[in-house]
């Protein structure tokens, strides 16, 4: 594995380092204080982890209670916006997700088992293919898909160092407690791909968990990009600081980018065996939120944890997750389809949506695609799309 895509050490220690001078100058401001620090933290964490090297958390502040106090006001905040937005738009959000399943049995929609190997590439062509495909959307993200590779931005086979670290951590236990400890932070967090938003720093770094140059892994670099195409673009600039945490199209940038790298896959004859599956797995991930966000709804449980978790029937369960992960792809889907009708019109659409989101209610987003309320809630939008996309795999998995 080669220098370029690890993170390079030297420059994130640089990063906390200045990110350090901004919170431990004398009294850092409430705002200066929400502006990064759970960036900074997040950073620190991911740090410790691949380095073993990381700030001591309580050294930083003058009163790190304080801080920490007013950090999770915020985040609860945040999630009570999301909770409102949620039960504003129940029959939106409930009636979409209800007609996708639907429409998926209706179709009578197989999914692929993911149980093969990506084609895999060298170094170079791995680059070159993410580099190819932001390009497809102009100089300026070309640009800044180049930039995290050259400025050493990208960490792999994250899991692999974490577990490596863990297992140091865990020979070096000195008490039951510790390891119990240690146990639980292994648990926690599991992810394919993370990107960490350094506001105060205006750019980021991207982890993804897989190893080596594929298909797979290629798919979620190009995801995590989006987020930073997102936050480099619009977040940042626009000084939106708290919609990242109560934005619920968070993830409607990262996935679009997501759904257009399986057309660009199959459009230039490359895996595409690997990209039905990718895709495949897409339409199933919004397949199961309908199942999973009813019960929230039946039974009134809006209380998130601090995860943005809800207990149903004792069972924890991510809502904001899939919420999120739901509604956001859900827009990428069909955003997919009106690139494919129209790329010039789709870029347009596009960046209003991201530039105007935070200001905007979900249906006057939902209007901005110019996709009609009816056409997008019902489904029928992107019928089409899912009847060919049944052909396609039926005719190269027989399913
Ligand atoms: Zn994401």
């Amino acid at each position: 594995m080669s220098n370029n895509t690890n993170i390079d050490k030297e420059k994130v220690l640089a990063d906390l380092g200045q990110m350090v001078q901004i919170y431990s100058s004398d009294r850092p401001s409430k705002d200066s204080i929400l502006k990064d620090y759970s960036s900074f933290y997040h950073l620190n964490v991911a740090c410790a982890k691949i380095f073993l090297e990381s700030y001591q958390l309580y050294g930083l502040f003058c009163n790190p209670q304080e801080v920490q106090e007013l950090v999770n006001k915020y985040y609860a905040r945040a999630y009570k916006k999301i909770v409102q937005t949620c039960k504003e738009n129940k029959e939106t959000i409930l009636n979409t997700f209800k007609n996708y399943s639907d429409l998926l049995k209706d179709l009578d929609f197989s999914f692929l088992e993911c149980d093969r190997d990506f084609e895999t590439y060298s170094e170079k062509d791995f680059k070159d293919i993410i580099y190819a495909y932001y390009s497809t959307y102009g100089n300026k993200y070309y640009c800044l898909a180049k930039k995290y590779f050259d400025e050493n931005r990208i960490q792999m086979r994250y899991e692999e160092i974490e577990k490596k670290y863990i297992d140091l951590l865990l020979t070096n236990c000195k008490s039951e407690e510790e390891r119990k400890e240690i146990l639980d932070i292994q648990s926690s967090g599991s992810y394919k791909g993370y990107y960490l938003y350094l506001i105060g720093l205006e750019s980021g770094y991207i982890l993804s968990k897989f190893n080596g140059y594929n298909t797979l892994s290629a798919h979620s670099i190009v995801h995590e990009l989006g987020h930073a195409v997102d936050a480099e673009t619009f977040l940042f600039p626009q000084q939106k600081k708290i919609s990242r945490v109560s934005d619920i199209l968070m993830e409607m940038p990262s996935t679009t980018f997501e759904m257009g790298f399986i057309d660009f896959l199959r459009d230039n004859g490359l895996d595409e065996y690997g990209a039905d599956i990718i895709s495949s797995e897409r339409y199933e991930v919004l397949n199961d939120i309908y199942d999973c966000i009813l019960p929230v709804y039946e039974q009134n449980k809006f209380e998130l944890d601090e995860d943005g978790n809800v207990k149903i029937d004792d069972e924890e369960y991510e809502f904001r997750d899939d919420i999120i992960y739901g509604l956001g792809g859900y827009f990428a889907v069909c955003l997919q389809e009106i690139r494919r009708q129209n790329p010039k019109e789709f870029l347009k659409i596009f960046n209003n949506i991201l530039t105007m989101r935070a200001e905007s209610s979900l249906e006057e987003l939902i209007n901005m695609t110019g996709i009609s309320y009816e056409d997008f809630v019902s489904a029928k939008f992107i019928r089409p799309r899912l009847e060919e996309e049944k052909k396609l795999l039926s005719k190269r998995f027989n399913v």
